[in-house]
C-alpha cells in the first residue's frame, strides 16, 4: 500500500484514535492526544507489556516513580553533561535539524550551507516552588529508568527478591526533540515501558540475549508480522557511554526501518554512579557466596506510542465485503479498544430492551460498544475499522427465542449462541 501512513494517521483522526493536541487553538508543536479509541488501545498495549513483564513471572516487581526527580539524579545519571542531539541550521532557509539524521544536506531545501553542529540539550528544565533560582530548579525526566535506579534498595529490601530480578516501570518521559515528527512516532511527551533487570555482573551478556529475543517474541505474539521486525545490534561507535552492548527491536515503518524499542547492557553504571553521588551503598550481597557485588543491568526500554503505531500500521488492511471496499484494522484482540459491539438490528423500541440486557452482560466482562445508529451494513464497517473482534446483532427474533448473532471481523462468518451462554462463548473466542 503506497500510502499506509497516510492511510493509518486519517483514520486515526477521523475514528478518534489520536487527536492533535490543542486542536481548537491550532495544535501544538507536535503534541498528540488520545481518544476514545486511542485510550483503549494505548491501555491495552500497556496492559500487554505489564502482563508480560510483570504478572506472568515472579522475578519482576513493578514500581511508579514521580517524575520529578532531585536533580542531583541527572547529574548522577550523565544526563546533565551528556544529553543532547548534535544540532545545525540551515543558512538558507533557517530550518534546524538533528545533525547525524540529514548527513550534509538540508531535508528542506537543498541547500548544504549548514551550520556546525552543536550540542542541543534535550531535558525539560522548570522550577520547583515559588522563587525562581538555582536552587529551585528541576527536570522533566527524559526516561524511566532513573526512578528505578535510585529506587533500587528500597524496592530489594522490601521485595526480597535478588539477582536475577528487575523493576518495570510505565510512565511519561519528556525530550526537547530537534525534529518530532511521524505523527506519534517521535513526541516530545511520551509514554515508556522499561525495566532494569539486575544480574550477578558474570551473567549480563547472557541475559542481554535473552532479553533481546524475550522482547522481539513480545510483538510477535501481539500479531506484528515477524518479516516486518528486526533486532539491529549497535555498532561500537553508536553506543551509549554506558553501554556494552545495544540492540534495536527495530518495525519496518512505511519510511524505513525504526527504533521501537532498545535493549542494552548499562553494566554496573548506574548503580555506581548513585553510589558515588549519594553516598548510599547501591549492591547485592549474596549470602551463600559471602560476596558484595554491584549488579549489572540489562534494560529493555520501550515506547508506546511507538509501538502504537507499529500496530496500527501492521493491522491496517482493505478488502472487499459484497461488492464494497472494506477498511478493517486486523488488530490482534488483546488490542483491540473494544472486544465487542452490541448492534440492534434496527432502532425500533421493541428491540431496545433485550439489546440493553445483553449489553449489560457484555460489558460487566468486556469493554464494549453500542451502537443503533444507520444500518447494520455500515454499523459493521464502523466496527471493522475500529477493530472490534466482534459484533453482536440482537434481531426480532432474539425476543422469543433468546439468541443472538456473532459475527467474526477477520471470517465475517456469523453463528447463532443463546444469551444465556453469550459471555462464556465470547470469553473463549476472547481468550
Ligand atoms: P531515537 O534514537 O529514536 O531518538 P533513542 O535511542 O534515544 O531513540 P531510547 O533512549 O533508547 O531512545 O528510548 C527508549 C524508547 O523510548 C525508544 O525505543 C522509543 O520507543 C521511546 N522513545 C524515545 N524517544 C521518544 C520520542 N521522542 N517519542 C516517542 N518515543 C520515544
Amino acid at each position: 500500500m503506497p500510502d499506509l501512513t497516510e492511510a493509518v494517521v486519517n483514520l486515526a483522526k477521523r475514528r478518534g484514535f489520536v487527536f492533535p493536541s490543542s486542536e481548537i487553538y491550532g495544535g501544538f508543536r507536535s503534541t498528540w492526544d488520545y481518544g476514545p479509541l486511542g485510550v483503549l488501545l494505548k491501555r491495552n498495549v500497556m496492559e500487554a507489556w505489564w502482563r508480560a513483564m510483570v504478572q506472568e513471572r515472579d522475578d519482576i516487581v513493578g514500581l511508579d516513580a514521580a517524575i520529578l526527580m532531585a536533580p542531583k539524579v541527572w547529574e548522577a545519571s550523565g544526563h546533565l553533561a551528556t544529553f543532547s542531539d548534535p544540532l545545525v541550521d540551515c543558512r538558507k532557509c533557517k530550518e534546524r535539524w538533528r545533525a547525524d539524521q540529514i548527513g550534509d544536506t538540508c531535508p528542506n531545501c537543498g541547500s548544504k550551507d549548514l551550520t556546525e553542529a552543536r550540542p542541543f540539550h534535550l531535558m525539560f528544565k522548570t522550577h520547583v516552588g515559588p522563587v525562581e533560582d538555582e536552587g529551585a530548579t528541576a527536570y522533566l525526566r527524559p526516561e524511566t529508568a532513573q526512578g528505578i535506579f535510585v529506587n533500587f534498595a528500597n524496592v530489594l529490601q522490601t521485595s526480597r527478591k535478588k539477582p536475577p530480578f528487575g523493576i518495570a516501570q510505565q510512565g511519561k518521559s519528556f525530550r526537547n526533540e530537534i525534529t518530532p515528527g511521524n505523527f506519534i512516532f517521535r513526541t516530545r511527551e511520551f509514554e515508556q515501558m522499561e525495566m532494569e533487570f539486575f544480574v550477578p555482573p558474570a551473567d549480563g551478556q547472557k541475559w542481554f540475549e535473552y532479553w533481546c529475543e524475550e522482547r522481539l517474541r513480545w510483538y510477535v505474539d501481539l500479531g506484528i508480522p515477524a518479516d516486518k521486525l528486526r533486532l539491529r545490534h549497535h555498532d561500537p561507535e553508536e553506543l551509549s557511554h554506558y553501554s556494552t552492548g545495544t540492540a534495536d527491536v527495530e518495525f519496518a515503518y512505511p519510511w524505513g526501518w525504526g527504533e521501537l524499542e532498545g535493549v542494552a547492557n548499562r553494566t554496573d553504571y548506574d548503580l555506581t554512579q548513585h553510589s558515588k553521588f549519594s553516598g548510599e551503598r547501591l549492591e547485592y550481597y549474596d549470602q551463600a557466596a559471602n560476596e558484595r557485588y554491584v549488579p549489572h543491568v540489562i534494560e529493555p526500554a520501550a515506547g508506546v506510542g511507538r509501538s502504537m503505531m507499529a500496530f496500527l500500521l501492521a493491522a491496517y488492511d482493505e478488502d472487499e465485503v459484497g461488492g464494497e471496499k472494506r477498511v478493517v484494522l486486523r488488530l490482534h484482540k488483546k488490542l483491540a479498544p473494544y472486544k465487542v459491539a452490541v448492534l440492534p438490528l434496527s432502532k425500533k423500541d421493541t428491540l431496545t430492551p433485550t439489546a440493553r440486557e445483553v449489553l449489560g452482560l457484555v460489558q460487566k466482562h468486556f469493554m464494549a460498544d453500542y451502537d443503533e445508529t444507520q444500518s447494520i451494513g455500515r454499523r459493521y464497517r464502523r466496527q471493522d475499522e475500529a477493530g472490534t473482534p466482534f459484533c453482536v446483532t440482537v434481531d426480532f427474533e432474539s425476543i422469543d427465542d433468546r439468541a443472538v448473532t456473532i459475527r467474526d471481523r477477520d471470517t465475517l462468518a456469523q453463528e447463532r449462541v443463546p444469551i444465556d451462554g453469550l459471555v462464556e462463548e465470547l470469553r473463549a473466542r476472547l481468550a
